[in-house]
């Protein structure tokens, strides 16, 4: 198979590293093009053309997954504090309490400004910086060298990423023990170019005169998960919480113009899943298990995809509050995650105006005013209405089934 270290075509590069990770000449440091996606450059002049690079690249060779997923299980983590600071409900601090006990190390996304990095952690105490999906590609510098060093040790290794970030750890210890590995990955509707992001910076800097220090994609804080809302907070102090169908940058973002020419061709969009353990928020949890919404705190959809992880997770069952859900009737809910990747029909056009464009130019063209009917829909009444519904009809089956035992009970008499 041929991938972009010969071809260059963007589609066939991920950006996981591995191939610079694997180069012991040092003959490969990854760029960023011009949409601030970054690929790898070879310098010919170090080269000593061994083949590892192409040996261990994910995109050049099949990709081994997990035939079917065997456990699916919605539901979020006991501990209010935590669920409210993670993405969904939770469950990848249930599953690193899990699987953490003594001489570990865990491997995931931390934000760092508005870019985000691979780091680990060897103390379950500051997870915290793991917390919250950051919907921008992670730089995994050289954590798959770091994970085989701490596996050779004989630590307990956890590492989480996207699909792609866990296909390319696996095609890098390849040779290596992975006894004491256990990878968890979250369910990728795919990477944005960081360019939008930038020129969201740019502006921020020329309206209030101060770059962005945090930027949430997720933030939960306000006990409204399912509408997504988006946190800002300036250098200087000032924050922004707006929800995904006010805010122009979520807006624009969330219409899936911008993706990395790799995801719009993601070859890990399939039930058949790479890691142990896949994540991901609970979509169609009002509707298919009401019993689950919880106010709309947050709850997560956890498929166990091999036995290792079926064996961890049954013992993060206890940190969790929930019940096996149908895979079937989940699974219509994660389209582009599971299903099938949708490339906008337009995404030419704004990838050009991205280059030429600054955010306001952009926000004029692109951003959508939600529409009165979709407020009403999503805002007002949001999912909670068919969960009040399902409230009243609970308290009603129950009301009914105290009188019918008394009524027999009277009888009885
Ligand atoms: C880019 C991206 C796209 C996603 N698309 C979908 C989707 O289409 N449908 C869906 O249901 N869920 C999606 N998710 C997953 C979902 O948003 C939550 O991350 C997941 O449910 C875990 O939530 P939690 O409450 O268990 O954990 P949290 O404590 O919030 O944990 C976050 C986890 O995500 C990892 N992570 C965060 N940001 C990144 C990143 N940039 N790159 C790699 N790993 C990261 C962390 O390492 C950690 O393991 C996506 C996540 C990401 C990062
Ligand atoms: S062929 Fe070998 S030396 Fe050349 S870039 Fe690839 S890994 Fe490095
Ligand atoms: S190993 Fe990863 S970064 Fe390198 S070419 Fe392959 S997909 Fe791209
Ligand atoms: S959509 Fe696919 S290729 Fe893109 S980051 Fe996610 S898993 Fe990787």
């Amino acid at each position: 198979m041929n991938g972009y270290l010969v071809s260059e075509k963007e589609a066939d590069c991920v950006g996981c590293g591995a191939c610079v990770q694997i180069c012991s000449h040092h003959a490969i440091c990854m760029t960023e093009n011009r949409y601030g996606f970054i690929y790898p450059q070879i310098d010919q002049k170090k080269c000593v053309q061994c083949g590892l690079c192409h040996n261990v690249c994910p995109m050049e060779h099949e990709i081994i997954k997990n035939p079917m997923n065997r456990l699916s299980f919605g539901g979020y983590i006991k501990d209010e504090k935590i669920r409210r600071n993670s993405t969904s409900g939770g469950a990848f601090t249930a599953i690193c309490k899990a699987f953490c006990d003594t001489d570990y190390v865990i491997y995931g996304a931390a934000s760092e400004g508005i870019n985000v990095m691979h780091k680990e952690i060897s103390d379950i105490d500051h997870i915290d910086i793991f917390y919250s999906s950051k919907y921008a590609q992670s730089f995994i510098g050289n954590s798959y060298a770091k994970a085989k060093v701490d596996i050779q040790n004989g630590k307990k290794v956890l590492f989480s990423g996207t699909p792609c970030q866990i296909a390319g750890l696996y095609r890098y210890l390849k040779n290596v023990d992975q006894g004491k590995l256990l990878t968890v990955e979250v369910i990728c509707g795919g990477i944005p170019s960081a360019l939008f992001v930038k020129k969201y910076n740019e502006w921020c800097i020329s309206k209030y005169g101060t770059a962005i220090k945090t930027f949430n994609y997720r933030y939960t804080g306000k006990n409204r998960w399912d509408d997504q809302l988006i946190y800002v907070e300036l250098e200087n102090g000032k924050t922004f919480i707006t929800t995904r169908w006010f805010s122009r940058f979520y807006s624009i973002f969330l219409q899936r113009l911008m993706s990395r020419p790799s995801c719009n061709a993601c070859r890990f969009t399939s039930n058949e899943r790479v890691a142990d353990i896949t994540i991901a928020d609970l979509w169609g949890v009002d509707r298919e298990y009401p019993e689950l919404y919880d106010n709309g705190e947050g709850c997560s959809w956890i498929i166990c995809n091999s036995e290792k992880g079926i064996q961890v997770f049954e013992n993060a069952k206890k940190y969790m509050t929930g019940h096996e859900v149908d895979f079937e009737a989940m699974r219509r809910y994660q389209s582009i995650g599971l299903i099938r990747k949708i490339v906008h029909s337009r995404y030419k056009e704004f990838m050009e105006d991205l280059l030429v464009m600054d955010y306001p130019q952009l926000c004029k063209k692109w951003y959508k005013k939600p529409t009165l009917r979709l407020l009403y829909q999503k805002r007002i009444w949001n999912n909670r209405r068919r969960v009040l519904l399902w409230k009243i009809k609970s308290k009603y089956n129950y009301i009914r089934h105290v009188l019918n035992n008394e009524g027999r009970k009277k009888v009885e008499n």
